[in-house]
């Protein structure tokens, strides 16, 4: 299942580290997050060097959508109501900087970068949207309320944001990393706050940034309670229309539409990784047409419960009601961590290892989030003040539902009896996902392939024994 990113990009190669170095800052992993951390410290004229574990842009990131946009579904107003006019603007600012950020450096790659507007649409809920708004203008923000004449199905209208971005995710980070330092298929094994070990080297660092999407410490910084994994299913369809911008359902459980070329991408099928899709309640169920919300609620609850959905199976079908002149092309899937307040965790790894830095949790909104990642980090490293390390700290307040879910779920997980395999990262009983053929871990996202090997992180190990 590769994305259509890794289909039509040459990524650069880089060497494998065989030596043992030192160097000022070093950081672990190449997916967009550590590339444009690479790339500022470079500008700055910086020693650093980069390890990943794979090849570049192997992860999360060739997984992506890309559309790059400080619209981060309807955030403003909750951030507005639970944390205050300072933060909701303090966030939207970050997030319009790295807007601007990706702008500037896109002029200069060829990475099909081109500017749309972003669009949330509702299918059931025009008040939502008008809250949206409504903090919006608060913030001194100039969103339009917009029809989505271009969509196929009935919405109550959408929240737009003009003069976004979508591009080429891996033609814009090969480019970028080409002039780098980077050493390819060179995980790091383990390590301490200043050395990291690889299979064939190691390098020893006055800073250290973790860039690993999911961090791979357990011991400091409880990234293990203050982190689960969303996973989502993308498609690709031809003989699609144009939808000439980038539209997200407000609705979880929605979907997600951008063209590229003569592509219409549609994500959709979000659910925590290793567990089957919600079931999409009548009055949430976006962009399906009314004859399949119109189902018997029994039906739909049997036919479910015989067969479990994984994503994919329910978004193909989501996606050809819409569109039904559209011919299947590919499909992919991807995951990523979800924060507990909706705001990424940027900045020192833990109170008590202030020269090991992390940036994580982007809620699906890694585009802006590692750019904001890459400028926060390369001021804080060089010791700078930046005036959004409060805002991304993750040493902030963790009290939330959502630590009480993630609790419960690793509670269950690991007290689970099972005669078969657990996952090698903290004890979860693992669940098999027919659909990816993955064998996939409720508690923080862990995934392993049949023969146990490790896909995606936190688990650093293969399985032992394979369930
Ligand atoms: C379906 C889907 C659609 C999305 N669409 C959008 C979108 O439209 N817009 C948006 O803003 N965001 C979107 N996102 C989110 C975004 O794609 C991610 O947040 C972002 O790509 C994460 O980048 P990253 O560099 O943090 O992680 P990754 O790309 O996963 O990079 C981490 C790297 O670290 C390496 N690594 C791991 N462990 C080690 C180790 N021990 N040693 C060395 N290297 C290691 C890995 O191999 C990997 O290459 C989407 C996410 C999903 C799941």
């Amino acid at each position: 299942m590769d994305s259509i990113w890794t289909k039509s990009a040459d990524m650069p190669e880089f060497p494998i580290l065989e030596t043992e170095l030192h160097t000022h800052v070093l950081i672990i992993g190449g997916g967009l997050t550590g590339i444009l951390c690479a790339y500022f410290l470079q500008q700055a004229g910086v020693d650093y060097c980069l390890l990943e574990k794979n090849r570049i842009c192997s992860g999360i990131t060739c997984g992506t959508t890309a559309k790059i946009t400080a619209q981060h579904g309807l955030i403003y107003g909750k951030l507005l109501q639970e944390k205050g006019a300072e933060t909701a603007e303090q966030y939207l600012r970050a997030n319009l900087l790295a807007v601007e950020e990706y702008r500037r450096l896109g002029s200069k790659i060829a990475c099909e970068m081109e500017e749309k507007n972003a669009c949330v649409y509702s299918v059931s809920d025009r008040s939502e949207l008008e809250w949206e708004l409504t903090a919006l203008d608060r913030l001194g923000f100039p969103a339009k309320f917009v029809d989505c004449p271009t969509l196929p199905f009935r919405t109550e209208g959408a929240v737009c944001f003009p003069h976004q971005l979508q591009f080429h995710p891996l033609r814009f980070a090969g480019g970028l990393a080409a002039s780098l330092n980077i050493y390819e298929n060179s995980g790091v094994r383990r390590m301490t706050e200043h050395l990291a070990i690889t299979e064939k080297g190691s390098v020893t660092a006055d800073k250290i940034i973790v860039a690993t999407h999911f961090p791979f410490i357990n011991t400091r910084g409880v990234y293990f309670m203050k982190l689960y994994q969303e996973r989502a299913c993308v498609t690709a369809w031809r003989q699609a229309p144009d939808v000439d911008g980038m539209y997200i359902d407000a609705a979880p459980d929605g979907l997600s539409l951008r063209n590229y070329k003569n592509f219409l991408l549609i994500g959709g099928g979000s659910h925590r990784t290793g567990k089957t899709v919600r079931r999409t309640s009548p009055r949430r169920s976006s962009g399906v047409p009314e004859e399949y919300s119109r189902e018997s609620a029994f039906a739909r609850e049997f036919f479910r419960s015989r067969t479990a959905d994984w994503g994919l199976r329910k978004l193909k079908t989501e996606a050809a009601r819409c569109f039904p002149t559209a011919e299947f092309a590919g499909a992919w899937a991807a995951q990523d961590c979800m924060s507990l307040d909706g705001i990424p965790y940027i900045g020192p790894y833990s109170p008590s290892t202030p020269e090991l830095f992390v940036a994580a949790g982007y809620n699906k909104w890694g585009m802006t989030g590692s750019m904001v990642s890459a400028m926060l980090l390369s001021d804080l490293v060089q010791e700078k003040e930046n005036m959004f390390s409060e805002l991304f700290s993750p040493k902030r307040r963790i009290l939330t539902p959502q630590l009480a879910v993630n609790l419960l779920e690793a509670i269950k997980g690991i007290a689970k009896p099972t005669l078969r395999g657990r996952c090698s990262h903290m004890g979860c009983v693992l669940k098999w996902n027919p659909e990816e053929k993955t064998w996939e871990c409720p508690c923080h996202g862990s995934r392993f392939g049949p023969n146990g090997a490790v896909l995606d992180n936190p688990a650093g190990k293969p399985l032992r024994k394979i369930p």
